[in-house]
């Protein structure tokens, strides 16, 4: 009888909530849990998505980032990287988790209005790995989160990056050289068909924007019109230049 009526539970609640392991109905997060998600970011940079103070001046972009050439258009995270956010990314790499990005980009897309409004014809990029690590890893969860936004907003989902280096630590590098590295990092195949696309490129979190600045510039050399960086997690971290 037990048995049945778990059965019976399980039809009626299929999912358990992956943050507060209630039941849910028609999503795995609960009502009260997809609601904090979708309200997790407040004010915040449309540059570089940092979180902001109220009275915060805007123009141009936010105390952080004003002047720093960035490499892409915009940025738009879900939420600071913290908490409930942190957790969920952390699940994320892990491929048995892979199940979440479908449901993660779903929240993003509704949360924030702004994915939104690309023209039709814009492509979903994710930030590769480095075919190294894809192999040894066999999954790649900023792929996974794209495939997901790709399908919510019904653009297409197209892979014109490569990334051929590791991106090296740059923490002692002067400024140039740093340039000249991070410059090496991606290549862009199908140039021809990404001439004058907004992009919505996808990485899991943004932290000194240094991988998602190299990809949009090598994507922006091959003629992509604008890049918006598309992340779950805004974590702290000066942009590099
Ligand atoms: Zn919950
Ligand atoms: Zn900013």
């Amino acid at each position: 009888m037990a048995e049945g009526c778990r059965a019976l539970e399980a039809l009626v609640f299929p999912w358990v909530c992956p943050i507060c392991e209630q039941p849910g109905v028609d999503s795995p997060f609960c009502e009260s849990c997809r609601n904090d998600l979708v309200n997790a970011s407040g004010l915040v940079c449309e540059r570089c998505a940092m979180p902001l103070g109220p009275w915060s001046n805007q123009v141009g972009g936010c105390f952080e980032c004003r002047g720093r050439p960035l490499g892409f258009d915009a940025a738009i995270a879900l939420g600071p990287y913290e908490g409930t956010i942190r957790d969920l990314c952390l699940r994320l790499k892990r491929e048995s988790n892979a199940w979440l990005a479908p449901w993660l980009a779903k929240v993003l897309v509704d949360a924030r209005a702004e994915v939104r409004q690309v023209p039709a014809d814009s492509w979903v990029v994710p930030i590769p790995l480095h075919w190294r690590r894809q192999w040894q890893r066999g999954y790649n969860q900023a792929d996974a989160l794209a495939r997901g936004i790709s399908k919510r907003l019904s653009l297409r989902l197209a892979h014109p990056l490569r990334r051929v280096r590791s991106t090296p630590h740059l923490a002692s590098a002067g400024r140039s050289e740093r340039a000249k590295v991070m410059r090496e990092v991606f290549e862009v195949r199908r140039r021809q068909a990404l001439g004058g696309r907004t992009v919505l490129l996808v990485d899991d979190i943004l932290t000194t924007g240094a991988t998602c600045g190299a990809a949009a510039r090598a994507l922006k050399r091959a003629g992509a019109a604008r890049v918006v960086v598309l992340v779950i997690g805004r974590a702290e971290g000066i942009p590099l230049k």
